[in-house]
C-alpha cells in the first residue's frame, strides 16, 4: 500500500485524484487531504477515505474541522494552516504527493514535498513558474521523482526517452509542440472579447475545471504559463517550444526529435490519464477514462494562436525570455487580474492589461532566485497589479 497525500483534493484535480485512488485501493492509501476553506467537501472526503491527516490552510476553520471529523466519528488528526499543509507534504507515511493548490499558495508545500524525497505529481504550474529552478533543485538533492500532471507536460514527459532528468534538455530533441484548445473564446472577435463575462470565460468547451485555470484558458494565459513550464521543466529555450491550436484536445502536446521523428500522446481529455499515468509510472493503471475512438474524432485540425486577440500569451512568451523574477512577477499579476475578473472589478480585455502594466513598469527586486526573493518579487507584484486594478486604470484603457 502506498500512503498519499492529496493537496487541493477539493478541487477539480483533487477530486480526479481521489477517483483514481478510489478505483485502486488495494493499492494505495489516502493518508492525508488539504484545501483552503471548503470545510464541507473537506469533511465528506475524510469519510470517504479516512485518511489520518486533514489540513485547511483557513487556520479559523480548522477548529471547526476538528470538530467535525469528532462528530463524523473519525481519529482524523488535523493540522492547521498553510504549515500545516507543508507538513503535510512531507509526512513519511506519503511517499506519494498531488501538489493541486492553485496559484501560488502551493509554493511552500511543493517545495516542502519536493525537499522531502516524494513522488511528486505537479498540477500545481505556478510553483514551477515561479521557481522551477528552485523545486527542481531541491528534488535532486532528496531523490524526489517530480511528474508533471499538466496534460501537455504529462504528454511531453511520456514523449521523451526514459531515464531523462528534468530540467535539462533532453538528448535529441528539437522542438515541442504545445498543444492548446484555444478556449471558449477562439472564434470571438477582439472587439466582443473585451466584455466576455466570467461565466462566459468558466464555460471552456473541452476541459472541466477549476476556475481560476477556466479563466487562464480562455486569455491564453495557460499556454503561456505552459511554455513557461515546460522551458523549466523540459530544459529548453522558449524558442524551441512552439504553442500550436488544436481544438480537439485529443493530442495533449508532441515532441519533435532532430531526426525528424514527432511523438506525440492521445487521449480522451480527461485529467484522470495523467494522473493514473504519474501515480502508475512506470506501469500503468485503468484511469476510468473514456478510451479514445478516432473515427469518430474523425479529423484533427492545427492553426497557429493569435497574440494579436490574446495578448497575454505574447506577454508569457515575453517573461519566458526574460526569465529571472520575471515569470513570477507574470504570475502574480495574472493571479490578482483574475480573482479581479471573477469578482467583477475588471473587464476581460483588462486582464492582460493590468498584467502588461505591471511587467512594463517592473524595475525589479535585484533577487538572487532564492525563494525570499520570488516571494518578494510576488508580492511586490501583487501589491502593484492590485493598484492598477483600484485606479481603474485597465477599465480606462479599454474605452480609449
Ligand atoms: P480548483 O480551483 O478546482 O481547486 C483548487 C484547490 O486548491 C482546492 O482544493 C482549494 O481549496 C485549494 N486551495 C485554494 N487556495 C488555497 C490555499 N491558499 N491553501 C491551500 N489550498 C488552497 O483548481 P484546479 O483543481 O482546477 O487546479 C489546481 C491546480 O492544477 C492549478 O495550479 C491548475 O493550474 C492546475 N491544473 C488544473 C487542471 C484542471 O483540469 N483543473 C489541468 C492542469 C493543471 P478550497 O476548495 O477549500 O478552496
Amino acid at each position: 500500500m502506498i500512503g498519499v497525500a492529496v493537496l487541493g483534493s477539493t478541487g477539480s484535480i483533487g477530486r480526479s485524484t481521489l477517483d483514481v485512488l478510489a478505483r485502486h485501493a488495494d493499492r494505495f492509501r489516502v493518508v492525508g487531504l488539504a484545501a483552503n476553506r471548503n470545510l464541507e467537501r473537506l469533511v465528506e472526503q475524510c469519510v470517504e477515505f479516512r485518511p489520518a491527516y486533514a489540513s485547511l490552510a483557513d487556520a479559523d476553520r480548522s477548529a471547526d474541522l476538528q470538530v467535525a471529523l469528532g462528530k463524523a466519528g473519525l481519529a482524523t488528526r488535523v493540522l492547521a494552516g498553510p504549515s500545516g499543509i507543508e507538513q503535510m507534504a512531507s509526512l513519511p507515511e506519503a511517499p506519494y504527493v498531488m501538489a493541486a493548490i492553485v496559484g501560488a499558495a502551493g509554493l511552500r508545500s511543493t517545495l516542502a514535498a519536493a525537499a522531502s524525497g516524494k513522488r511528486l505529481l505537479v498540477a500545481n504550474k505556478e510553483s514551477i513558474i515561479m521557481s522551477g529552478r528552485l523545486v527542481l533543485e531541491a528534488a535532486e538533492r532528496s531523490g524526489a521523482r517530480l511528474i508533471p500532471i499538466d496534460s501537455e507536460h504529462n504528454a511531453i514527459f511520456q514523449c521523451l526517452p526514459a531515464g531523462g532528468v528534468l530540467g535539462s534538455a533532453p538528448m535529441g530533441v528539437r522542438r515541442i509542440l504545445l498543444t492548446a484548445s484555444g478556449g471558449p473564446f477562439r472564434d470571438w472577435s477582439a472587439a466582443a472579447l473585451q466584455d466576455a463575462t466570467p461565466d462566459q470565460a468558466c464555460a471552456h468547451p473541452n476541459w472541466s475545471m477549476g476556475r481560476k485555470i477556466s479563466v487562464d484558458s480562455a486569455t491564453l494565459m495557460n499556454k503561456g504559463l505552459e511554455l513557461i513550464e515546460a522551458g523549466l521543466l523540459f530544459g529548453l529555450p522558449p524558442d524551441r517550444i512552439e504553442v500550436v491550436i488544436h481544438r480537439q484536445s485529443v493530442i495533449h502536446s508532441l515532441v519533435e526529435y532532430v531526426d525528424g521523428s514527432v511523438l506525440a500522446q492521445l487521449g480522451s481529455p480527461d485529467m484522470r490519464t495523467p494522473i493514473a499515468q504519474a501515480l502508475a509510472w512506470p506501469q500503468r493503471l485503468d484511469a476510468g477514462v473514456q478510451f479514445l475512438d478516432l473515427l469518430q474524432v474523425a479529423r484533427l485540425d492545427f492553426e497557429p494562436p493569435d497574440f494579436g486577440r490574446f495578448p497575454c500569451l505574447g506577454l508569457a512568451l515575453d517573461a519566458a525570455r526574460a526569465g529571472g523574477e520575471m515569470p513570477a512577477v507574470l504570475n502574480a499579476a495574472n493571479e490578482v487580474a483574475v480573482q479581479a475578473f471573477l469578482d467583477g472589478h475588471l473587464n476581460f480585455g483588462g486582464i492582460a492589461r493590468v498584467i502588461g502594466e505591471v511587467m512594463n513598469s517592473w524595475n525589479g527586486v535585484g533577487g538572487d532566485g532564492s525563494l525570499e526573493a520570488v516571494l518578494e518579487a510576488d508580492a511586490r507584484a501583487r501589491s502593484r497589479a492590485a493598484e492598477v486594478v483600484r485606479r481603474g486604470a485597465a477599465s480606462v484603457g479599454s474605452r480609449s
